[in-house]
């Protein structure tokens, strides 16, 4: 577990706040800001979600106090959307108001289909309410053409990713082809019609396209991608003049994110294999 826990060092800073403040200053010193989320999800007691609203506030509060740049993002199955979206909400509302205090944004990340409906309507109070909340929508789902629209209509912050959860065909698409081309698509959606939308991706060509779409739209827009991946890329884009922003998760419960990361790029396993067999 010890060899593990090294190797999941890559994409999680530690399993304290502390260690995710050193990761967030790390970035920042590197011209990149920071979303940082407490790791855990699924929670269907009261307890677990009440828990890690209290370390929301304290995230808020370090990253003020600290003067770092950078915000959190949060997932609905942690803050209670298991058990009902009502409670989701008003356990949401206190870090959204903490991280508008703080002048930050609260982002809201996507977890699986079953999960999108309550969380659009969770988000959309928020939204509603307090602005400055930005919301993960994932190419992979067949409804997010619909949602983008309506995402868009309303001047959201959105967060467009490929998706990281398996989903069925009558929900999703499921070929990476066809997933690309759906991310494409929005991407160019994104630019004709958005403003202050986050190309989530460390794919070289979606890359590569939305450095064309900014040439020809003046929208602001940054890159994200994920603590431990494409490190030079994201230094490449930031001296291009590109605001990027690294995702940092953190927390004990680490396994289910790592294991996501693992299945997306099976060359990672390999490292792993290696790494753990020289020590
Ligand atoms: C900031 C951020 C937030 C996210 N939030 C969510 C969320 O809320 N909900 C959700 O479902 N998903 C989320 N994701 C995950 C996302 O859905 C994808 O699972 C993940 O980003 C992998 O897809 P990709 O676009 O990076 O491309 P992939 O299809 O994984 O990779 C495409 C190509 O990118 C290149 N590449 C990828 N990794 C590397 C590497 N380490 N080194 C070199 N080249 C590499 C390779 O060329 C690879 O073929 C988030 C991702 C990011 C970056």
């Amino acid at each position: 577990m010890g060899l593990l826990i090294r190797f999941a060092r890559q994409w999680v800073a530690g399993e304290t706040l502390d260690e995710a403040v050193l990761a967030a200053r790390a970035a920042n010193a590197r011209g990149i800001r920071a979303l940082l989320n407490y790791l855990g999800e699924h929670y269907r007691e009261r307890g677990p979600v009440e828990a890690t609203v209290r370390e929301y506030l304290g995230i808020v509060a370090r990253l003020r106090d600290a003067g770092i740049h950078g915000d959190v993002s949060v997932k609905p199955t942690q803050l209670g959307i298991l058990i009902g979206r009502e409670y989701a909400l008003a356990q949401t509302i206190p870090i959204v108001e903490a991280a508008r205090a703080a002048g930050g944004v609260l982002w809201v990340d996507m977890e699986a289909a079953s999960t999108v409906p309550d969380t659009l309507w969770v988000h959309e109070r928020l939204f509603e309410a307090y602005g400055r909340v930005g919301l993960c929508l994932q190419a992979n789902l067949r409804r997010t053409r619909d949602d983008l629209s309506r995402l868009l209509d309303r001047g959201a912050p959105i967060r467009l990713v490929k998706g990281a959860y398996r989903e069925t065909p009558d929900v999703a698409f499921t070929g990476r082809a066809e997933i690309d081309r759906e991310y494409l698509a929005h991407l160019e959606t994104l630019f004709r019609e958005g403003r202050d939308f986050e190309v989530a991706s460390h794919d070289g060509r979606i890359v590569a396209r939305a450095l064309e779409l900014a040439k020809d739209h003046a929208t602001p827009f940054e890159f994200a991608m994920l603590k431990g991946v494409r490190d030079p890329l994201k230094a490449d884009l930031v001296a291009q003049g590109h605001r990027v922003t690294e995702y940092i998760p953190y927390g004990p419960s680490w396994l289910p994110y790592f294991t996501r990361r693992l299945r997306e790029r099976p060359r990672n396993v390999v490292t792993m294999l290696r790494s753990l067999v020289s020590g």
